[in-house]
């Protein structure tokens, strides 16, 4: 990263932190968002156990409103703007590479999501090329059996670890900047490899793993009941979640900067897979000042649980910087500020200045020296 765009980023999250926190104390100016997630596309290759995307079959919205949302993003706040576009599966859109090139263009913080599956040789190479802040790859589990089973699909696993190695290797061979990480959903059919993931990590040379629970899947209007009695849910004993999860925070103390979750969060998964209710110890939820959802159907959002602030369509008569300012978003702000929810996902949960902290360090490459466990 240049020393410009190093010196933006810092003052752009500073800048965040300190409006929030005038907002929040004084009313005064809404701060601009530190994170937009671009969602162009619900399609996917996968036919995963915890996710009804794959079953959808909207039609999808043109690249050129993609474009203008990113126009409008980074004409409000700028180049540091952290744009991440995942879907479905990106790479299985048409318009992903076009997408990817205009973005990386535009924000040097533009960061993938994957699956992997797609990602060959040849399409490290281009990936690598745009240099991207971050390509996460999902992968769920250590070995093919559990890996093919949770994504349906029976080459899954090699596909995925595949994708890793080419990235990681061209990544290395380019001493590109993009950091690769492994992102990976917490359940019942692979809690026992969580420990083994972060040492598989480790070997395949990645930066960074990222983890989150499993939660009732948006598409597919599951309750939390209905999660909990299937085979997604971990099935077993108190102490062995616990002795899973305790392996994996010692793992992180002894390799200081690899795993993102800070030690508190691990904890609330740990304690959210126990079923221990989630203990709330902050006075608001503060996603409205730092998070924008652009979705596949075209809806905005503050919070994938609320309704839309409004649509992308909206954005050819309204700047975005002008919608999160008037109704809906100004009565969601409120009802969204004392929610209640259990909320882990990783890109919605309430973060802590050490979480905030372990992502920049680890985007903008004060990598640690990672040794092998
Ligand atoms: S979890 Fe990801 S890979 Fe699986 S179906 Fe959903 S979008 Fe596709
Ligand atoms: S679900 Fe989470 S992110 Fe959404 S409003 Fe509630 S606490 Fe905030």
């Amino acid at each position: 990263m240049k020393s410009f765009d190093f010196i933006n980023l810092f003052l752009y999250g500073f800048r965040n932190l300190l409006d929030k926190w005038i907002y929040l104390y004084t009313g005064l100016f809404i701060p601009k968002p530190i994170n937009f997630y671009i969602v162009p596309t619900l399609r996917c290759n996968a036919r995963c156990k915890m996710c009804f995307i794959w079953a959808q079959k909207d039609p999808e919205l043109t690249y050129s409103y993609w474009r203008m949302a990113i126009n409008q993003i980074v004409g409000w706040c700028g180049p540091a703007a952290k744009i991440n576009i995942a879907g479905g599966e990106i790479l299985y859109s048409s318009m992903a590479f076009k997408l990817l090139q205009y973005s990386a263009r535009k924000s040097f913080m533009t960061g993938l999501t994957s699956n992997g599956y797609l990602i060959d040789k040849k399409m490290s190479v281009k990936l690598i090329g745009l240099n991207l802040a971050n390509i996460n790859i999902s992968l769920d589990g250590i070995n093919d059996k559990t890996v093919n089973f949770l994504r349906g699909r029976s080459d899954f696993f090699e596909k995925t670890i595949n994708a890793i190695k080419f990235l990681v290797e061209e990544r290395n061979k380019k001493m590109s900047r993009t950091k690769i990480i492994i992102k990976t959903t917490i359940m019942g059919p692979n809690i026992k490899e969580i420990y083994g993931l972060v040492e598989m990590a480790l070997k395949l040379g990645v930066d960074n793993v990222y983890f989150q629970p499993v939660l009732p899947p948006f598409e597919g209007n599951w309750t939390e009941n209905q999660l909990r009695s299937s085979v997604l849910w971990p099935s077993l004993s108190e102490s062995e979640v616990k002795n899973e999860f305790n392996r994996v925070i010692g793992l992180k103390k002894k390799i200081k900067g690899f795993i993102l979750n800070s030690e508190v969060s691990l904890i609330s998964m740990m304690n959210y897979l126990l079923g221990i209710p989630l203990k709330i110890d902050h006075p608001h939820c503060e996603i409205d000042l730092t998070t924008l959802f652009f979705e596949p159907r075209g809806a905005i959002r503050f919070c994938s649980y609320y309704q839309p602030i409004g649509h992308i369509k909206d954005l050819q008569k309204i700047k975005i910087e002008e919608m999160v300012k008037k109704s809906p978003a100004l009565k969601l702000r409120k009802t969204m500020r004392k929610c209640g929810k259990n909320c882990l996902v990783t890109c919605m949960s309430d973060k802590s200045i050490s979480d905030y902290f372990n992502i920049f360090s680890a985007l903008v490459g004060w990598s640690y020296k990672h040794k092998s466990v």
